[in-house]
């Protein structure tokens, strides 16, 4: 039997799993991220982790077909990362130090991209080969899986569905310094901003308290049959729809799946999504399927396993 390591770096924790190469995990677990003096321990902490996980399960580094890895920072094909906010790193050779540091092949990509590959391998995806996940969490991610791979791009910033622009009025600015970004509407902070425009000058009666509001509550007030969390969630699903239609027009997906904490609102959130879709959609892509990821926290560690396993050869 053969081995392989997924690892999936986040701002706060590290998590990680040991596979077989059939893909059934074994165990995982988690470090912190030490992100002091510019990140510097991260690698060698996790390489320190996964050498000692080695030594635990007496297993031999010729088992081991290598560390999948996923970074949330763009990462160019060669694995090289030229600066993580999150992280604090600058320029880094993600691949090379990991190989060095553990004497095993180490094969990296963007963490959202990564998390699409698992997705497409064993949740929401299954079966397909061509799809495109969106990841609505404080921001909105996204991968796009081209006949089984990854859309890396030429600065490993392919897939950046978050920073498509989607409202040319739009006056205030998105995190990333432009405006109009699909970011500024579908993320979570994106519906809180909607809600509360929207309440500014709301008359009529509603749940929602534009105090103290977050994205679930918009969709628990949705579920309890609020108009006006209805029209706010209309409002989310054709920025989202719209700009998943022009995506659509270029990479003709089978499937959309919709990750991270806002699809934890569950069903009713792909209705509001996929009506405006339909709407906008070139005629070959309206049949498109929309379904919720099915991973959760798993999704970057299968999807860099996956990495592993597809790479290796080359
Ligand atoms: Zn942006």
């Amino acid at each position: 039997m053969k081995y392989c390591f997924g690892v999936d770096i986040g701002g706060t924790t590290v998590k990680m799993g040991l596979f077989e190469e059939t893909g059934a995990i074994l165990e995982k677990w988690e470090i912190p991220t030490n992100t002091l003096a510019e990140g510097k321990a991260i690698l060698p902490d996790i390489a320190f982790s996964l050498v000692g996980k080695i030594e635990e399960k007496k297993l031999e580094k010729e088992d081991i077909l290598g560390i999948g890895v996923g970074v949330p920072a763009p990462v160019t094909a060669e694995g090289v990362v030229n600066g993580s906010a999150n992280l604090g790193w600058k320029y880094k050779e993600v691949k090379k130090e990991m190989e060095e540091l553990t004497g095993l092949k180490a094969f990296i990509g963007n963490d959202a991209n990564v998390a699409a590959l698992g997705e497409m391998w064993k949740g929401g995806g299954a079966g397909e080969k061509n799809m495109i996940m969106v990841t609505l969490g404080t921001g909105v991610g996204g991968g796009v899986i081209i006949d089984g791979k990854m859309l890396v791009g030429c600065n490993g910033a392919g897939g950046e569905i978050g920073h498509i622009c989607v409202n040319y009025e739009e006056k205030d600015c998105c995190g990333c310094g432009n405006r109009g970004c699909l970011e500024q509407y579908a993320s979570a902070t994106g519906i809180v901003r909607l809600a509360k425009q929207k309440l500014e000058t709301e008359k009529r009666e509603t749940m929602l308290n534009k105090e103290k509001i977050t994205a679930k509550d918009v969709f628990d007030a949705v579920k309890a049959g609020d108009e006006v969390a209805d029209e706010i969630a209309v409002s989310f699903g054709k920025y989202l729809g719209y700009g998943l239609a022009n995506l659509a027009a270029v990479v003709n997906p089978a499937v959309f799946v919709i990750g991270g904490g806002v699809s934890k609102a569950g069903e009713v959130l792909l209705s509001y999504i996929e009506k405006p879709y339909k709407e906008r959609a070139f005629f070959a892509d309206k049949n498109v399927r929309f379904v919720l990821a099915q991973l959760g926290n798993d999704a970057g560690i299968c999807g860099a396993v996956k990495l592993v396993l597809d790479e290796r050869g080359k």
